[in-house]
């Protein structure tokens, strides 16, 4: 399979790859680490007129710590931060996840921010940067603004980013001391995406109650989405496996799955009680072993 025609130009910085998303419009796409973009142009899903490389950028492959987030700059590929000694002592849960994605080479040319903007439902990143209450970094015609992950993920590869804008950093808030999380999830075959995935953070007090708790669903609606009821119901309570449980099933019911050819919507639904299950006792037993 070969893409339909298109003109190439890459972008010297951010200021230039926005330019030309102003001057080519809808016909322009960005590409990153082009391992979503490329086999839908191959498969002639997408057709960009011009396909501005954004690969040429210099310093835009920073993992850094600021004001308690970590920062993902947009040329930071998916293998990269899975080994970053930052990621690993800071956010384990990301890299936990990241190691999830397809399969080695595609990690090592794919991107975290081309994950977000691309919002595959199933995709673990922004699943992760959802149960981390992170946000995105765009920098458009009119400057730089912030957009919260729970507002950034709108629907089957839809996000709020404007045509013009390009995403320049993820942003994940760093879990306070006490916390442990887990990132499990389920697929067909490995290196496929999740039929369901589940991104837990527990925090605990010095006495063993839940002081916080974040769970993230991909794989189970448009785009992912937050158990609130099951983080609601946990804190307070010990974080024991009958509590667990039930926080298990809360955040099984407040979701609606539909069938597809993978799964159906009843399939999904257990799995998801399932892996919220044990994400929780992983995410539980290690916050105990922080505040120990
Ligand atoms: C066989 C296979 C298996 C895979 N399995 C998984 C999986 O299990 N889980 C998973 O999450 N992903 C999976 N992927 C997808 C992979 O993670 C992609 O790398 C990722 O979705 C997109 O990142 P990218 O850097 O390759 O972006 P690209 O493919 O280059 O771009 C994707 C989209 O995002 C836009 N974009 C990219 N960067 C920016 C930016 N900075 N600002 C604005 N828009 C931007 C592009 O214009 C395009 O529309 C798989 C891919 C393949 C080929």
């Amino acid at each position: 399979m070969k893409p339909a025609s298109f003109r190439y130009v890459a972008a010297s910085d951010v200021a230039d790859a926005v330019a030309l998303l102003t001057e080519h419009g809808d016909t322009a796409k960005l590409l990153a680490g082009g391992q979503s973009l490329v086999p839908m142009m191959n498969l002639r899903l997408s057709r960009p007129g011009v396909l501005i490389d954004l690969n040429r950028m210099p310093q835009r492959n920073t993992i850094a710590v600021e004001d308690g987030l970590l920062r993902v700059g947009l040329l930071v590929r998916q293998k990269e931060a899975e080994h970053s000694p930052i990621v690993l002592a800071q956010i384990p849960l990301l890299a936990e996840a990241i190691a999830e994605i397809g399969h080695a080479q595609i990690r090592s040319r794919g991107t975290l921010v081309g994950s977000c903007c691309h919002a595959d439902p199933a995709a673990e990143t922004p699943a992760v940067l959802l149960a981390l209450d992170g946000s995105v970094r765009v920098q458009g015609p009119q400057g730089a603004r912030e957009i919260a992950a729970s507002d950034f993920f709108l629907g089957y590869f839809q996000t709020a980013l404007a045509p013009d804008e390009v995403a320049t950093d993820l942003l994940f808030p760093i879990p306070a001391q006490g916390t442990g999380s887990a990132f499990l999830e389920f697929a067909r075959r490995h290196g496929d995406f999740a039929l369901v995935a589940v991104a837990a953070l527990v925090h605990l007090d010095a006495e063993g109650a839940v002081q916080g708790a974040a769970l993230s669903l991909a794989g189970v609606g448009p785009s992912p989405l937050r158990a609130t009821g099951a983080e609601q119901f946990l804190i307070g309570r010990r974080a024991e496996p009958a509590v667990l449980l039930e926080a298990a099933r809360i955040a099984a019911q407040g979701i609606e799955p539909t069938d597809d050819v993978q799964a159906s919507a009843a399939y999904r639904t257990q799995l998801a009680q399932t892996l919220v299950e044990r994400a929780l006792l992983i995410a539980a037993s290690r916050a105990a072993r922080e505040v120990a």
